[in-house]
């Protein structure tokens, strides 16, 4: 029998309800015996996150200002859901204590991480699993940087003797003891770690959403999710601008080549979105698995003759953009031309003193700058070694009269990015979508 991971997220059990949906997913499969809950989430647009009102009556006791109605809020939200799924669970001695450690000047990782706490203590409760808390093996160094070698270590010990565990996520303990917890949104990696302690068959990730989508959904109209995307196809697509899962979130998982599937807690039956590693997906020749884009980019178009034997030309490019502390997103080159491709969040107001900087140094024979560039990716492992694709997806820019400013192809063959007027995104994207998908 194979070993699941559960994670669910924030919304997965905003509510009484959502904590029941989560039961029934929990018994409908025996092999899923470790679970990790998120704080409980927004129950509607504009509901509040119980982790946010943590963070607000950890802030209001820095500006000494008393908190008890931001408390009564998170104490009613948790009455509620255990009223509502019927356990016989008194919460009360647990929020009198969170409530005095947070007036007594608790840390803020300590307030934000009673929400995950909490919830873990009723759905332990309602699926009659042990309560792991996470402090026990989830470790931090002094400096505050998790420290993956002896929580792994530690994980296998302490979730070995557990059959069926829940443990919440977000937070594990510094050497002193005291709580620290992730970036936002970390319980995705609590769950990750604990699929690693346990050499999980799968790790399951239950949020809102069917799974990851082939295009943004603001873009073009329904796009279709994707079934099967590697780790590597899901990377440059969160490079880009998709709204996936953070790639750091799941690298214990990736190490140990553990699947991910990303599921849907108010559609279950639908397969979502399997992460899997990047030799294990048969894609199907000449498909793609995603698009994704940004806009806001810069091009600096440097022109000189005799460019090619000119020895450290690139190399003093870059130095002047290091100077600047400017990363650069791509450099396609020609014999006589050479362009950095720049964020415009990197550039910021340094734009002038770049320029001045290349004109002394490199002595060009022309700058040109392109401002309001959008660049896309098409990206799939189905198109490399696939001839036809870049004629595809050309041809129905050109169809489409797209004008393409930039080509860049990584020399894996998963990615063409192209580079267009920022005008001219919305349809670039759709008319890809429309060439490889409809
Ligand atoms: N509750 C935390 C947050 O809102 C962590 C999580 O949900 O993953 O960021």
């Amino acid at each position: 029998m194979g070993v699941k991971v559960a994670k669910f997220g924030g919304t997965s059990l905003a509510g009484a309800e959502q904590f029941l949906k989560v039961r029934s997913i929990v018994s409908s499969d025996e092999e899923r015996r470790y679970v990790v809950p998120s704080a409980p989430g927004k129950r509607h647009e504009n509901d509040r996150k119980i982790t946010d009102l943590l963070y607000l009556c950890h802030a209001h006791v820095q500006q000494a200002v008393p908190f008890d109605e931001v408390f009564r809020i998170i104490e009613e939200r948790y009455a509620n859901i255990v009223a509502g799924t019927g356990i016989d669970l008194d919460l009360a001695p647990e929020l009198r204590n969170i409530k005095e450690r947070i007036a007594a000047g608790a840390s803020a990782d300590y307030a934000a991480s009673r929400g995950e706490y909490l919830s873990g203590i009723i759905l332990a409760k309602l699926l009659g699993y042990d309560f792991v808390d996470p402090t026990s093996f989830i470790h931090f160094d002094s400096r505050g940087a998790f420290d993956a070698e002896s929580t792994q270590k530690a994980a296998v010990e302490v979730l070995s003797s557990h059959e069926r565990a829940v443990i919440p996520g977000f937070y594990g303990r510094m050497p002193d003891g005291t709580i620290k917890t992730f970036p936002r949104g970390g319980s995705d990696i609590t769950g990750a770690i604990v699929a690693r302690g346990v050499s999980a068959s799968l790790y399951e990730n239950w949020t809102d959403v069917n799974g990851f989508l082939m295009a943004d959904p603001h873009i073009v109209k329904n796009p279709k999710p994707i079934e099967v995307v590697t780790y590597r196809e899901l990377r440059e697509l969160a490079y880009m601008g998709a709204n996936v899962l953070h790639e750091e979130s799941i690298f214990p998982v990736r190490a140990a080549r553990i699947p991910v599937n990303i599921k849907n807690t108010n559609a279950p039956e639908d397969t979502g979105t399997l992460i899997v590693g990047d030799d294990e997906k048969a894609a199907r020749a000449g498909s793609i698995t995603g698009i994704a884009g940004r806009k806001d980019f810069t091009v600096i178009a440097i022109e000189k003759a005799l460019m090619n034997t000119e020895l450290g030309f690139g190399r003093r490019l870059l130095s002047i953009l290091e100077n600047n502390k400017i990363s650069f997103e791509h450099m396609p080159t020609g014999i006589d031309t050479i362009s950095v491709v720049i964020s415009d969040c990197q550039l910021n107001n340094k734009l002038e003193q770049v320029l001045a900087s290349i004109r002394s140094e490199l002595a060009p024979d022309s700058i040109e700058v392109h401002p309001n560039m959008a660049l896309i990716a098409t990206v799939g492992q189905g198109m490399a070694n696939t001839p036809g694709i870049a004629a595809r997806l050309f041809g129905a820019l050109a169809n489409a009269g797209v004008n393409v400013r930039m080509i860049d192809q990584g020399s894996s063959e998963i990615n063409i990015i192209v580079g267009v007027e920022t005008g001219d995104f919305e349809k670039a994207v759709n008319a890809i979508y429309d060439a490889f998908v409809r």
